[in-house]
């Protein structure tokens, strides 16, 4: 199991994040000079990155993200699309009702218990934030049906901070690449904190979720496009040359059912 090769690289790894003396060591297989190459490789493919989630205001982000939960962006998008025309602020939500909510999202996975949470955290928001929005965690993740992930995307969607909202994809690709391997969402979101460089901290949510879901998918990772090919550590890789580096799309809206 020892690779004399893997050990010398995490060995870097530790060395170069206690030289720059203001991050722990974390079990990254890669050096601090490879994690600033794939990044900026991510940073030249995607200068500006984009959620694909639509909403209008903050309000609406919470709404969607806590609607995304074992949903498709694209799914989330059609069904609130139409939701948010009628209603973007809490008190047009409860306005509108938990029963007509759930007509607008009857295509959307769980969406009995969805409609109750969009009703329920509107209520917390009036309630005990005046309807607006929280900007710190510990007062997003006490909305019914928001998580620490959902928190995470909100700070950073509407509020531009720099956080880590671990997905389905980042979870696979921080495990597959051996980035920030981690056994829970937690665990891969305090590792992925530790090692990015912070740079390009702000954006690497996206970058990281965009490259799992268009190129190193979950099924078969398409090695043959993938710009970090010369980088990447994972026993899954198939292909060594790296991609031409070339600017894409800042989002590629409704294409997630070829991923
Ligand atoms: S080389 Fe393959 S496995 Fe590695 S990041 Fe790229 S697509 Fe994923």
């Amino acid at each position: 199991m020892a690779n004399p090769k893997i050990k010398s690289s995490a060995q870097i790894a530790k060395k170069s994040n206690a030289t720059a003396g203001r991050k722990p060591a974390a079990k990254s297989l890669y050096s601090k000079a490879d994690l600033e190459e794939i990044f900026r490789r991510f940073s030249i493919q995607r200068p500006e990155p984009k959620g694909e989630l639509e909403h209008v205001n903050p309000f609406t982000l919470v709404v969607a993200v806590a609607l995304s939960a074992q949903a498709t962006d694209a799914g989330v998008n059609k069904a609130t699309r139409a939701l948010f025309a009628v209603a973007d602020t809490p008190q047009k939500m409860l306005d509108l009702g938990e029963e007509r909510i759930r007509e607008y999202i009857k295509t959307i996975g769980l969406y009995r218990n969805k409609a109750k949470n969009v009703v329920a955290l509107s209520e917390k928001l009036i309630a005990d934030f005046g309807g607006e929005v929280p900007r710190t965690r510990e007062e997003l993740v006490t909305l019914p049906g928001v998580g620490r992930k959902t928190a995470n995307v909100v700070l950073s969607m509407a509020f531009g901070q720099a956080t880590m909202a671990v997905d389905t994809h980042i979870f696979r690709i921080a495990n597959r690449l051996l980035l920030a391997p981690g056994k829970t969402p937690d665990e891969v979101e305090q590792r992925l904190m530790k090692i990015i460089p912070d740079e390009y901290l702000y954006h690497a949510h996206h970058w990281l979720i965009l490259h799992g879901r268009y190129c190193c998918k979950a099924r078969k990772p398409e090695c043959e496009r993938c710009v970090i090919a010369d980088l990447c550590r994972s026993p899954e890789k198939t292909w060594d040359i790296p991609a031409p580096l070339v600017e894409l799309p800042a989002q590629v809206i409704g294409s997630e059912a070829a991923s």
